[in-house]
């Protein structure tokens, strides 16, 4: 079992599987002149893989794909068949932007891997082209739409931004109404490759809540796992849940439960830290299982007690993009 050095227990490991991503969001990166890793220093399959079995074997029980997006790696099914039988491995998620999902629907539920989250930051269509600065609304919609309709657990992930999709709010909440689907708003964070710097948010959690209720004022508190980042309401009269995520605000860092893997192999143990250690490099020198692990337990011992205390220690922390940290 894998406990911090706040006695945290880490079971939840977040793997990148890319940085490479087909929308560009404007909140994310910029438009153009990305550094994208290069093809050979992204974990293979193999690589992901044993990884992964070396944390499932460290204490890690619940592992969520993400990237970049990561559909758009060709062999990304490969991986899934292998990790959804994976023993020690209870749970198996993957974060996506559902462009490309969409051939990959009914194999996903014969895998059992129902646990989706669908990044959508508007339900207007020209709001979300503005915002991912490419033409997939209808294909994400449709994808999105299947997912529900096949009884996939689906969440959506809604990036609350000033001046940008605040009229979407509501609407969103009226389009999920009679689907049993969560809402989640989360907060903006810096990560976005340096193109906009801020310190501060306006639209916090609590002013999104102020938002919600100033509509629907018939909200419910519902119980959320320990280790959720989320707190989740229900609105009377709607099937599914909303939820407000303090990304920015950093609320709930006292029972993370979270280790982060980018696809290039850096490991990061707060959004807000720098990588303390690269498993490729050790896959690729020396190869020893004794020394991921012994890596993993060492940066699982020096993690910072809250995202405020590693943005303290770590410079040039928001110069990254999210596309590479993997959310
Ligand atoms: N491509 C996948 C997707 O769209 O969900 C997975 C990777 S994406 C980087 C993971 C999550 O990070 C998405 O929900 C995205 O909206 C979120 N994200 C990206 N940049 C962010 C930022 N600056 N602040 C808050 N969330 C961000």
């Amino acid at each position: 079992m894998l406990i911090d050095n706040h006695n945290r227990k880490i079971n939840y490991l977040r793997l990148a599987v890319t940085d490479r991503c087909n929308l560009r969001c404007n909140y994310c990166m910029p438009s153009e002149g990305i550094d994208f890793a290069k093809k050979d220093k992204l974990f293979t399959i193999a690589e992901l893989t044993k990884v992964s079995r070396i944390l499932v074997e460290q204490g890690i029980d619940k592992l969520r794909i993400t990237g970049g997006e990561p559909f758009v790696r060709k062999d990304l099914m490969i991986l899934l068949r292998g990790l959804s039988k994976m023993e020690g491995l209870n749970d198996v998620s993957i974060t996506t932007n559902a462009t490309l999902i969409g051939p990959h629907i009914d194999e996903l539920k014969e895998l059992g891997i129902t646990n989706i989250n669908v990044s959508l930051d508007a339900i207007e269509k020209t709001t979300f082209e503005r915002i991912t600065r490419r033409n997939q609304y209808d294909t994400v919609y449709d994808n999105l739409t299947r997912l529900i309709a096949g009884g996939f657990n689906v969440r959506i992930n809604f990036i609350v931004l000033e001046n940008q999709n605040i009229q979407d709010i509501h609407p969103i909440l009226d389009a999920m109404k009679n689907y049993d689907v969560s809402v989640r708003f989360l907060e903006e964070m810096p990560f976005n490759g340096g193109s906009k710097k801020f310190s501060a948010i306006k639209w916090d959690y609590k002013r999104i809540l102020g938002h919600i209720t100033s509509k629907y004022p018939d909200i419910e508190e519902i119980s959320s796992p320990k280790t959720s980042t989320s707190i989740n309401y229900k609105i009377k009269g709607h099937v599914g849940t909303f939820g407000l995520i303090p990304s920015f605000s950093r609320t709930f860092c006292g029972s993370c439960n979270r280790l982060r893997i980018t696809a290039t192999g850096d490991v990061i143990t707060c959004l807000y830290a720098r990588p303390c250690t690269n498993l490729r490099d050790i896959l690729r020198g020396e190869n020893s299982e004794e020394r991921i692990k012994q890596q993993i337990i060492k940066a699982v011992g020096s993690r910072a007690a809250t995202g405020f205390e590693a943005q303290a220690k770590y410079e040039r922390v928001f110069d990254s993009s999210m596309t590479s940290i993997g959310g």
